[in-house]
């Protein structure tokens, strides 16, 4: 790899990750790399702790309850696949709640939440409702808030547009949602916002979070975690709660062939990834240390150098209010692979075209099966690097 790449795809996964990370990995392997929950020798033991080590740090970042409402997963798609099958394979999907469950999704929401609920419409289980977003990627509180009813069982947004950039007002979502549509869950995609905003889960009425370790928070790949509040998972385990599809060997002991009931274990089924865990928890102690004015400043410019070039249209927040990283933008009538391709062959510049898992919002911005061009930049980016990108959008657009 040219090391003088100038990475702009922080969206899709955070780079370079800090120092720390590859250090912590490499120590965990070398020092520490037993299996976690099984067996009680030293190696075992370390990894346990090194495990419940990242649990808790989740935990104090999404203001969790306690540690064990975080169930560590592989990613952010793992997470939200545990939330939805939970909930529409198991006794949280209660015929109480009407005859058919219902789902309320927005159309900001990337394939992890799409496609998956839309298996389940597929074959019959629930009602999907899609609630529109305007061109700059909001939603609407009260059209999301209209479109839930008593016999919604889910309700699902993301934080941060992975397109846009876009922040939605889950707190608004999270303060109505009970009174219209008590049975229903409160599930919120926070890939694009953990690491980069505050989240405070009890605080804004979420029921689950789903999370990755590998973009903002500056993990490696292949680690993600679900946040599970009491509604979801109550503490009495004789009340509906979150049906787990995997099964398996937790290390904790369970009477015949059942899984454990309590959290994290009832949903933690094999061996974790516990080297990927140690690089996390080294992740989360650097991000105190991040200049996010900086990063503040490296987004402005590239929003106000797009919009002074002709030929470039950008979608979403012209400004820095309210949205994170991701900017998307196409030049004239050029596809937006192309240019991608054209960025990283001629200048080494990281950025991703296409449509970005996120189909339905590029309906609505109009792109739709050309995609955008996506740039994210992060708070290691230098101003040269953004001056450098803005020039190479200068001369494909000229050209
Ligand atoms: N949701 C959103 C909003 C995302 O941006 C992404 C990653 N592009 C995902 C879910 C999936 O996350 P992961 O890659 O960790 O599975």
């Amino acid at each position: 790899m040219r090391s003088d790449i100038c990475y702009l795809d922080n969206a899709a996964t955070s780079w370079p990750k800090p120092p720390e990370v590859a250090k912590a990995m490499c120590d965990f392997l070398e020092t520490s790399a037993g299996n976690p929950g099984r067996g009680g020798h030293a190696l075992a033991r370390a990894a346990s702790a090194t495990i419940e080590r990242a649990r808790s740090d989740l935990a104090r970042l999404v203001h969790a309850e306690c540690d064990r409402r975080i169930v560590l997963t592989h990613g952010c798609t793992d997470s939200v696949n545990l939330a939805i099958h939970g909930i529409f394979r198991g006794p949280m999907c209660r015929p109480a709640c009407g005859s058919k469950p219902h789902a309320v999704v927005s159309a900001v929401e990337h394939n992890a939440v799409l496609r998956t609920l839309h298996c389940f419409e597929e074959h019959g289980i629930l009602d999907l409702t899609i609630v529109q977003c305007g061109e700059d990627g909001l939603i609407d509180p009260d059209d999301f808030l209209n479109a839930c009813t008593k016999r919604t069982t889910l309700a699902c947004l993301s934080h941060a547009s992975n397109v846009l950039g876009t922040i939605q007002p889950v707190q608004e979502v999270g303060a109505g949602l009970k009174e219209r549509s008590p049975c229903a869950l409160f599930l919120v995609d926070a890939a694009q916002t953990a690491g980069h905003m505050e989240l405070k889960t009890c605080e804004w009425g979420i029921d689950l979070m789903a999370i990755a370790g590998h973009k903002g928070l500056l993990g490696p790949t292949g680690t993600g975690a679900l946040y599970v509040g009491c509604c979801a998972y109550p503490d009495e385990t004789d009340k509906p709660h979150l049906f787990c599809e995997r099964r398996g060997g937790t290390g904790a002991v369970a009477p015949g062939l059942d899984m454990p009931q309590v959290l994290p274990d009832a949903l933690e089924a094999g061996t974790m990834n516990a080297v990927g865990f140690a690089g996390l928890s080294a992740a989360i102690e650097v991000l105190p240390t991040i200049d996010h004015a900086h990063e503040q400043a490296l987004i402005g410019r590239m929003l106000e150098g797009l919009q002074s070039i002709d030929g470039v249209k950008l979608y979403g927040m012209p400004t820095t209010a309210g949205r994170t990283c991701s900017i998307a933008f196409n030049i004239t009538d050029k596809p937006a692979r192309d240019v991608a391709a054209e960025l990283d062959q001629s200048d080494n510049i990281a950025v991703r075209g296409g449509v970005h898992c996120a189909p339905m919002l590029h309906e609505v911005i109009g792109s739709g099966v050309r995609g955008a061009v996506r740039a994210s930049p992060s708070p290691w980016n230098t101003v040269a690097e953004v001056e450098g990108f803005l020039a190479a959008i200068d001369r494909i657009a000229a050209g």
